[in-house]
């Protein structure tokens, strides 16, 4: 059995977003452009209003998915095709943009903790102008799986044999994981797959300690042994088949070439990014 080690680790930078949304930017920034087939990757968290309350009105999207996790909070996502759901506590929202949607992500709740993560997932060139899709997954349709050490809720990809509720359009694993004190996790990853943990609550020691507020990207092939350090750890681990394509972004889109990316705002403009061909 042959372990990745680490390869980078990153901390996030704090921005804004939407209408003024403070978050912490992961992947997607200039420390690390994106981890093929993973775009951007955004951590929300406050107990502030004043930090989400302004949401994220109405914006396009076109080339990939978004997938919301909701540790703490409701938000409401609406778009310009009548679709609407509401994400609350350890819900998932999956949303494929393909061809185009346009929708508002917007906070329900005027008081309390918000806590998420946002993650742009890819889509190969055969698949990004296809149809646009939202599957909301609420708290309890995601299996949780309890071991001695702590727990793996599992949102997409398997784990000891379950599987999650997520229906990626290649290969990929999301897992939100638990551990005491000092516990141990072993995790098998495909070889040849992108893979990163980030943690959000306590520290993991991988030959140093490392962090909340960290994202670490490991080798490419082998599998993952993970230790949480003194006070425990809480993490997402995500894996992913890379594309391997060129990737041009414009904003709020992401194509294969700078023409194509042209073309989404030229759409957007004459408003039929969003309607049939
Ligand atoms: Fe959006």
């Amino acid at each position: 059995m042959s372990y990745r080690k680490v390869e980078k680790i990153i901390k996030g930078i704090q921005t804004t977003d939407g209408a003024g949304v403070n978050l912490t930017r992961i992947i997607g920034s200039p420390e690390l452009n994106m981890l093929d087939p993973f775009l951007l990757l955004d951590e929300f968290g406050s107990a502030n209003p004043n930090d989400y309350i302004a949401g994220f009105p109405s914006h396009p999207h076109r080339g990939f998915e978004t997938i919301t996790y909701m540790l703490n909070g409701r938000f409401r996502h609406q778009d310009s095709a009548g679709n609407e759901g509401i994400l609350t506590d350890g819900s998932v929202q999956w949303m494929t943009a393909g061809r185009g949607v346009i929708h508002s992500e917007m906070p329900e709740q005027t008081e309390g903790l918000v806590r998420g993560f946002q993650l742009w997932m890819n889509l190969p060139k055969k698949l990004k102008m296809i149809d646009p899709a939202y599957h909301d997954i609420p708290a309890e349709k995601i299996p949780q799986v309890d071991f001695e050490g702590g727990n793996v809720k599992i949102i997409s990809g398997s784990y000891q044999g379950i599987k999650g509720p997520g229906k990626p359009h290649t290969g990929m694993l999301y897992h939100n994981i638990y551990l005491k004190p000092d516990a141990l996790f072993e995790i098998k990853i495909e070889n040849g797959w992108n893979v990163f943990i980030y943690i959000y609550e306590g520290s993991m020691e991988l030959d140093q300690t490392i962090p909340k507020g960290c994202l670490v990207v490991f080798e490419q092939s082998g599998d993952l042994i993970l230790d949480a350090g003194p006070d425990g750890a809480q993490f997402i681990v995500v894996a992913g088949e890379p594309i391997n394509e060129p990737v041009a972004r414009g904003g709020p889109f992401v194509m294969n070439t700078r023409g194509e990316i042209l073309q989404a705002f030229d759409d957007y403009q004459k408003g039929v990014l969003d309607k049939p061909v």
